[in-house]
């Protein structure tokens, strides 16, 4: 392997302890620390894990943790009623739904009642479109994570050929603006791209966002890029404890081969969302009660 790793869980250790000492300043000066409210509709396994792992971050960070669960059965009126409820509590800094609804339920209208101050996964229609502009907002967590990764790698991002593969709201779009507002010259491929291997091998940065494992070959990487893979996939392995194990988008070993810079699955852009999330909380306490911001975060 010659690609250097680019250490996600390190870079979001780091973060997670510069949010929590923000949060022992913000106690010291206000008396007070931010609060990030979780929603959790339904029982899926999956959802429940990434909730509790939320929870107890954002109470080892020294922040105040809510959940609010909700039965699968749950009508749109009560889901959408558990926003409100949090966006009028004034103890409440941010407000989180855990994605994906249980069906039927409609997740862009029980999102777009959060309160955008509020909404530290930056996807409110606000929020998305202050991103767009150019203009100070909440920015989505796992792409924010993305341009952290790549500048711990490559220092500034000025000029740099960055290509995307992936649209979605949550991910592909906001990275690739994210990226453009580094002044990348930022490309977004999806699944009607043309000729994507040879969009890949003009591209010093890669950020594949696709949901499907190890589709990136190493053929496809330009020698030295940086590769920042946003895909868990789980692939069967009889071999492990689990009976899975978890995959990113970029056939790994290959790619390792041919990058300069890689981030691995699992211990990559994964562990840098939730600190990204415990940072925007901070970030949407601060702006709503009108305190400075912490040195630590700045
Ligand atoms: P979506 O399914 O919403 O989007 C996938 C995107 O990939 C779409 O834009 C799709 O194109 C594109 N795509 C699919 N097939 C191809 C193909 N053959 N060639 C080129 N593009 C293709 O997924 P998400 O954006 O929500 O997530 C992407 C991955 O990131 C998933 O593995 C997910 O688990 C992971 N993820 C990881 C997070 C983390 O914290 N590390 C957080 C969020 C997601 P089109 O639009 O044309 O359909």
């Amino acid at each position: 392997m010659s690609a250097k790793l680019i250490d996600g869980k390190a870079l979001a250790q780091t973060l997670r302890e510069d949010v929590g000492a923000a949060v022992a300043a913000l106690r010291t000066a206000h008396g007070a620390a931010p609060a990030l409210a979780v929603v959790l509709v339904g029982d899926d396994p999956a959802s429940q894990v990434y909730v509790r792992g939320k929870v107890r971050q954002t109470e080892a960070a020294g922040m105040i943790s809510i959940e609010r669960r909700l039965p699968a059965t749950s009508t749109q009126e009560e889901v959408e009623n558990t926003v409100e409820a949090l966006n009028k509590d004034p103890d409440v800094d941010g407000i989180l739904v855990q994605l994906p609804l249980p069906a039927p339920l409609d997740e862009t209208a029980v999102i777009e009642k959060i309160d955008p101050a509020k909404d530290v996964d930056g996807l409110t229609k606000a929020n998305a479109g202050r991103l767009l502009l150019g203009m100070p907002g909440l920015r989505p967590c796992t792409p924010t994570g993305c341009v952290m990764l790549a500048k711990q790698a490559l220092g500034d991002l000025s000029g740099k050929d960055c290509l995307v593969i992936g649209r979605s709201v949550l991910v592909g779009k906001p990275a690739a603006l994210l990226f453009l507002n580094e002044n990348c010259t930022t490309t977004i491929a999806h699944s009607r791209t043309r000729d994507l291997a040879q969009k890949c091998r003009a591209a010093d940065i890669l950020v594949a966002a696709i949901g499907r494992p190890n589709m990136v070959q190493g053929d496809w990487i330009k020698p030295g890029a940086c590769v920042i893979d946003v895909g868990i996939n789980r692939v069967d392995d009889a071999s492990a404890a689990r009976r899975y194990r978890l995959v990113g988008d970029v056939d790994f070993d290959a790619a390792s081969k041919q990058a300069g810079h890689i981030t691995p699955v699992p211990g990559g852009v994964g562990p840098m969302t939730i600190a990204c999330l415990l940072r925007n909380t901070v970030l949407a306490a601060c702006a709503r009660r009108g305190w400075p911001l912490p040195a630590q975060i700045q």
